[in-house]
């Protein structure tokens, strides 16, 4: 018989109540009641194994830049990818494969360094190579959709890894067929060439104007609804005047209406709040029903 998740807290395997707050860019939220920093890829078959004798929700962590979680913490299981899974290699094709916890900033950069081309729109997210593949991450006229070619996919349903193609996600705006139980390994991206110093001038451009339009990287998620068809969420919130809007210790960006920013000592429960809040007033007055891209995860009142 397999080990249960318990078994494998007390063989020092997994770690139990560990604070996930620290492992987002809100900062915000409670500890996880099993905590896996995988090292490597062996250890998920015994987890996969554990899950069937004791199953629990299983939450994976990238860089938790889309993520929110609950102020009372995660009640199954966190799995989060250690520097272990930081390696990006560059093909002679122009293939560049990234493992999955590879930040997408430092990817952008490294590409334009070889003189690859395409994912400079990377350098703007804060995400994780698996984040990115999870969420289809996108902005400035791409997406991770149009680079991607394969990803390397661990099942814990299945108790194994396989590959599958950028066709198989059946991506879409901000989403693919990706579920919870499903780790993103790896993933090869094409790219193209283009010389250090236009690809470097990419680069600038973006993070220039990232810096003129967006709050920073932390004590937010980026974008908390998906734009709708043929507009976006941050204007229409915007033209009903809530920008700097307020629940607690979480408020509307001043800077990007569909941003929203945690004050120090705010708890998760006031960004909960204050997206139901905002969502609930512009269903109100334009019958749009705005839907998250930001997620929530564990028990919100
Ligand atoms: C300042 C700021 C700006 C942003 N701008 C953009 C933007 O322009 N465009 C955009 O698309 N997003 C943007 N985001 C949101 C976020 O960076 C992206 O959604 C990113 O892809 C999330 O990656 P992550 O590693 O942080 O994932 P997390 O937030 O940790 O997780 C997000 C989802 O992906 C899953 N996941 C994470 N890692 C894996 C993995 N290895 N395998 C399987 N599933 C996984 C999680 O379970 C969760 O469901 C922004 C965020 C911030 C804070």
């Amino acid at each position: 018989m397999s080990q249960t998740l318990s078994e494998l807290a007390e063989e020092g395997l997994i770690e139990t109540g560990v604070v996930l707050g620290s492992l987002t860019t809100y900062k915000l939220g409670g500890p996880a009641r099993f905590y896996l920093e995988l090292k490597d890829e062996n250890a998920l078959v015994r987890i996969a194994l554990a899950l069937g004798e004791e199953p629990v929700e299983v939450l994976i962590i990238g860089r938790g830049s889309n993520l929110v979680i609950s102020d009372a913490g995660w009640p199954g299981l966190a799995i989060r990818f250690g520097a272990e899974f930081s390696n990006i290699e560059f093909g002679a094709d122009g293939v560049v494969s990234a493992a999955t916890a590879v930040p997408l900033p430092r990817l952008a950069r490294e590409s334009v360094k070889q003189e690859r081309g395409g994912l400079e729109f990377f350098v703007g997210i804060p995400g994780s190579v698996g984040g990115a593949v999870r969420m289809n991450a996108g902005g400035h006229g791409s997406e991770t959709a149009e680079w991607l070619i394969r990803a390397r996919v661990f099942d814990l349903s299945a108790a194994e890894s396989r590959e599958v193609t950028a066709a198989d996600l059946d991506m879409s705006y901000r989403s693919s067929s990706l579920t919870a139980d499903q780790l993103v390994l790896s993933a090869d991206f094409r790219t193209e060439p283009i010389s250090r110093a236009a690809g470097e001038g990419l680069l600038r451009e973006i993070t220039q104007w990232r810096r003129a339009h967006q709050p920073g990287g932390t004590h937010n998620a980026g974008s908390v609804f998906r734009n709708p068809p043929g507009d976006a969420a941050g204007r229409i919130i915007d033209e009903l005047g809530l920008k700097g809007f307020r629940v607690g210790g979480a408020a509307v960006s001043k800077k990007h209406a569909n941003f929203f920013e945690a004050d120090p000592g705010a708890k998760a429960q006031d960004v909960y709040e204050l997206v139901s809040e905002v969502r609930r007033r512009v269903e109100d007055k334009t019958g749009i029903a705005l839907q998250l891209e930001l997620q929530f995860a564990g028990v919100f009142e």
